[in-house]
């Protein structure tokens, strides 16, 4: 029997015009035909506090549940993507950084437009309170960020999800002693969910609460290339493979061909030695 899975996307920037995509971006009409993908796959789509009920009261999530997460909070989150989320009925989640939204550059949502929105619809979760990577922090350095990140929200009057997306994905790995002390530093913050990059599928139920997979979604990946991913995770090396001929087929040939001769070459250097 197939396992049942949680799908995670991670997105960014949400631009209307293609010249201003970047690594970090899709624009409007790829966000478009991703959620109506989503509903004609039917992905059922969650809000952070849907996981986290999942999480602590064992409350059963929807079948096919896909969380779509937008990181930094950008104000095309706000301008761009919430009217087409709206239209096509998808719920959305977006991690914030309270320093970004505080120094009031336009590039980030406000504070005000985070509370105009509707928690049914959209909820925030925390990435930090400045973008800080929490690899190189210690534990209680790690406490007083998210402590510092709860203080904020609730000041401004922002609703925030105990949930964390790791900044740039990262997180202690060096040993499991000093990954158990990390995740106990996050447990002691309040922190019910925490998000890694991983590009795999999560399996239900969740083997760790404190580090859920996301597939990260962008502008440059082929409509071909979101479906595939949202089935199967990492887009294979054959996928690769396939996809660097339909875009330059001569220097993938020359490419390909290098390879088996090396490879050939290489057994046949075996061959002789076993001679
Ligand atoms: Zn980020």
């Amino acid at each position: 029997m197939r396992k049942d899975v949680l799908k995670v996307l991670m997105y960014h920037k949400v631009v209307a015009d293609r010249k201003h995509c970047d690594a970090l971006s899709v624009t409007t009409d790829q966000l478009r035909s991703h959620f109506e993908f989503l509903n004609q796959a039917g992905c059922n789509t969650i809000l952070l506090s849907d996981l986290v009920a999942y999480i602590d009261e064992k409350k059963q999530l929807p079948e096919n549940p896909v969380l779509v997460t937008f990181d930094d909070g950008y104000a095309d989150n706000f301008h761009n993507m919430l009217p087409i989320a709206k239209e096509a009925c998808i719920k959305t989640n977006i991690f914030i950084v309270p320093e970004f939204i505080r120094n009031n550059d336009r590039a980030f949502m406000s504070a005000e437009e985070l509370r105009t929105c509707d928690s049914n619809e959209i909820q925030f979760g925390l990435h930090s309170y400045a973008h800080a990577s929490y690899k190189n922090l210690s534990e209680a350095e790690v406490i007083t960020d998210l402590e510092k990140c709860f203080r904020w929200c609730a000041n401004e009057e922002i609703p925030v999800q105990p949930c964390l997306a790791y900044p740039y994905g990262s997180f202690p790995k060096e040993t499991d002693e000093r990954k158990a002390t990390f995740f106990n530093a996050l447990e002691d913050a309040g922190i019910r969910a925490a998000f890694r990059i991983g590009n795999r599928l999560n399996e239900l139920p969740l083997e760790n609460n404190l580090l859920i997979q996301r597939l990260d979604i962008r502008g440059n990946h082929l409509m071909t290339d979101f479906i595939m991913k949202l089935q199967h995770g990492r887009v294979s090396v054959l996928r690769k493979w396939i996809k660097s001929f339909s875009h330059e087929p001569i220097r993938a040939l020359h490419e390909s061909f290098e390879k088996v001769s090396l490879v050939l070459k290489e057994s046949v250097v075996k061959a002789q030695a076993h001679l």
